[in-house]
């Protein structure tokens, strides 16, 4: 099928509806704009989602980035310690680490998933590790059998970068319910949408604390138990803490689209089976995903030759795409901190070569997607 015709295929079009619309206007018009009702009803429908009736708790914030920030600080991260992450991700996860003082140490990554590899997680271990963030990347999680298995025999915690992972599954356990503390992201790409958001998952109570106080500036009030606090306009200051909680707006749009996230998973499989089925037997090599496991297909990641070329020609045809991820090693900022070099990480130096991204979202059409594919198949090389 040639289509002459000249669509207009962003990269990414955030899926709202007028239902997510009227919810949003509803958290304005009760006056709380800030945390409040809705963010406390998300919490606790989030909290559900993911533990179901078992225990657990789900923490409100503003960014996955502050997610991850008050995850490590829950954990006792530091100054001087090392924390190890895959080369191959958005620059927040090594930017949290900074945030404590304490060192990302960069890990290479897999060839066919793009996630860390594990066999080289070992040899980066020093007596200062005492954290590993998997980034589940694109949504496909990554060896957590093999990560929980070297972070027990090293006595590291676990803080999982989910940003890309509503819903994602590993070996029939929803992926919030293994790390010691998972972090989600609701920016406006990600699978669940609330302009800019983020929730921290655990099982561990004292973890839940932790964060929750932290969000808000340290401050205690009786709501949490914990100091004692006689009236309701006096409150504690118990740590340092940071200014990170969630307004009910994004709260309020945060409910509405966790009703309909199983339809949006469904719609971005219906994407990629179609993409999947195309790239079959061509030069188009998409990210394997793993028997064993169920990716949200947040990202549609392929590798040509040509990448930057076949960048150029699908922008001539209207086809936004994006590159996941930028190695962290190629920037100015953590060449010169860390003396970083191509050499370390060749595997996602190689893999970002080849990468580009394509459009995969609810709203995309099955018309969008074939010019899409034609137009890859038009231009690979
Ligand atoms: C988007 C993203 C983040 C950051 O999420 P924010 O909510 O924007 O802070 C972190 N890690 C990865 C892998 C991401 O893609």
């Amino acid at each position: 099928m040639m289509m002459k015709t000249l669509l207009n295929i962003p990269f990414h079009r955030p899926y709202v509806t007028d239902e997510d619309v009227a919810n949003v206007v509803n958290a304005l018009r009760s006056g709380w704009l800030t945390s409040g009702p809705k963010t406390l009803e998300f919490e606790s429908k989030f909290r559900e989602y993911i533990f179901g009736q078992g225990k657990g708790y789900a923490v409100a914030v503003n960014s996955a980035t502050s997610a991850l920030h008050l995850a490590l600080k829950a954990l006792g991260i530091k100054e001087g310690d090392e924390v190890l992450l895959p080369a191959n991700t958005f620059v927040s996860t090594a930017e949290a680490v900074t945030y404590l003082g304490a060192v990302p140490v960069l890990c290479d990554i897999q060839e066919d998933t793009h996630n860390i590899d594990v066999s080289k997680i070992e040899r980066l271990i020093t007596s200062r590790t005492r954290a590993l963030i998997p980034v589940h990347f694109g949504g496909q999680p990554c060896d957590m059998e093999e990560i929980l298995d070297i972070a027990r025999r090293h006595k590291l915690f676990v803080v999982e970068d989910a940003a890309h992972c509503l819903p994602s599954g590993y070996k029939g356990k929803r992926i919030g319910k293994i790390g010691d503390i998972t972090c989600f992201s609701f920016y406006v790409t990600k699978t669940l949408c609330t302009g800019e958001g983020g929730m921290a998952v655990t099982d561990n109570e004292d973890y839940a604390c932790s964060m929750r106080l932290n969000r808000l500036h340290g401050i205690c009030t009786d709501s949490w138990g914990r100091g004692e606090v006689a009236k309701n306009w006096s409150y504690d200051v118990l740590e340092r803490g940071f200014k990170y909680n969630m307004s009910d707006m994004n709260a309020a749009l945060g409910v509405s689209q966790l009703k309909k996230l199983e339809w949006m998973h469904a719609q971005r499989e219906r994407v990629s089976k179609k993409y999947d089925e195309s790239f079959i037997g061509t030069k188009v090599l998409p990210v394997l995903i793993r028997a064993d496991r169920q990716s949200s297909r947040h990202l549609y990641v392929i590798k040509v030759n040509n990448r930057d070329e076949l960048i150029d020609r699908l922008k001539e045809k209207g086809i936004g795409t994006s590159v996941h991820f930028i190695p962290l090693h190629s920037f100015s900022y953590y060449k010169k901190a860390y003396r970083y070099t191509k050499k370390d990480f060749p595997v996602s130096e190689r893999v970002f070569q080849k990468s580009l991204s394509l459009p995969i979202y609810p709203g995309l059409t099955d018309i969008e997607v074939e010019y899409t594919v034609e137009n890859v198949l038009n231009y690979a090389k």
